[in-house]
């Protein structure tokens, strides 16, 4: 199988379908950072009651394992059933101090908007390069991200004008859509641009949507490694890793990262 040497992608492939945290945007440090003030300061409040000792959210594995590139929602329950505990789930808008599933990723979140806010947000410089050289080749663009901020974080990025379609956290909600490790939301914005999954690649940071973009049957699931686990995206169902996007744009595909066996 041929490939097409300036994008770094097999032939056939006429649509791209971008995750936005960690892959457009440098917002995973900013989500991690996020989900660990809210889960120590739970995590703190309860060690204090049970008499327990106080064991604080990895921000690097226990991120990685139960809730990058999850829903708010999945991603809170996850953690917490890893440390035994469950809490009820509660309603969308419970307040941010509500004991609940709910509660607790509305704090996460009102802790994220406020970091986007103080802070800003980059994208990567490489992943803008890809992306217009993608726009230029003429290929079909969509951002597929499990946030519900995704809108304001591309909008205060300066990219939203890069992508004809956007599924994220709201549609999860309002289409009830299963989030990632399930491919909805990647066949959502398949669907949207009108192109099937075979000649559609995915791109993903997350364990969770790499494994998704496997479920999906894409064409082809790149992996992105910011945080040093090429190993594992691949193990999850990544067809080739890289640690920049802009890497695309110099590679040619050896054989055995074509979606095809080599002959
Ligand atoms: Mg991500």
């Amino acid at each position: 199988m041929s490939s097409d040497s300036k994008l770094g992608l097999p032939d056939a492939i006429q649509a791209c379908l971008f995750d936005l945290d960690g892959v457009l945007t440098e917002t995973a440090k900013v989500h991690s950072a996020a989900w660990k003030e809210m889960f120590d300061a739970f995590l703190k409040a309860r060690a204090k009651e049970t008499n327990e000792p106080f064991a604080p959210f990895d921000e690097i594995a226990d991120y990685d394992a139960f809730v990058d590139g999850k829903p708010r929602a999945d991603g809170t329950r996850s953690f917490l059933e890893s440390r035994g505990i469950d809490l009820p789930e509660g309603v969308t808008d419970d307040a941010t101090s509500a004991r609940t599933v709910c509660g607790l990723g509305n704090a996460k979140n009102e802790i994220v908007l406020r970091r986007i806010r103080e802070d800003g947000v980059e994208a990567f410089p490489g992943s803008l390069r890809y992306v217009k050289a993608v726009r230029t080749a003429g290929l079909r663009r969509a951002v597929v991200s499990s946030s519900a901020n995704c809108a304001a974080v591309l909008e205060a990025a300066g990219i939203a004008d890069l992508f004809e379609v956007r599924i994220d956290g709201v549609n999860v909600e309002t289409d009830h859509l299963a989030g990632k490790p399930a491919p909805d939301t990647f066949l959502a914005g398949a669907r949207a641009l009108g192109v099937a999954p075979d000649y559609t690649a995915v791109f993903e940071d997350a364990l969770s949507g790499v494994e998704a973009g496997r479920a999906g049957r894409f064409g082809y699931v790149v992996g992105v490694d910011r945080v040093g686990q090429t190993e594992a995206l691949r193990a999850h169902g990544a067809d080739v890793v890289v640690t920049d996007l802009a890497e695309l744009l110099e590679q040619t595909l050896a054989p055995d990262e074509t979606c095809e066996p080599a002959n």
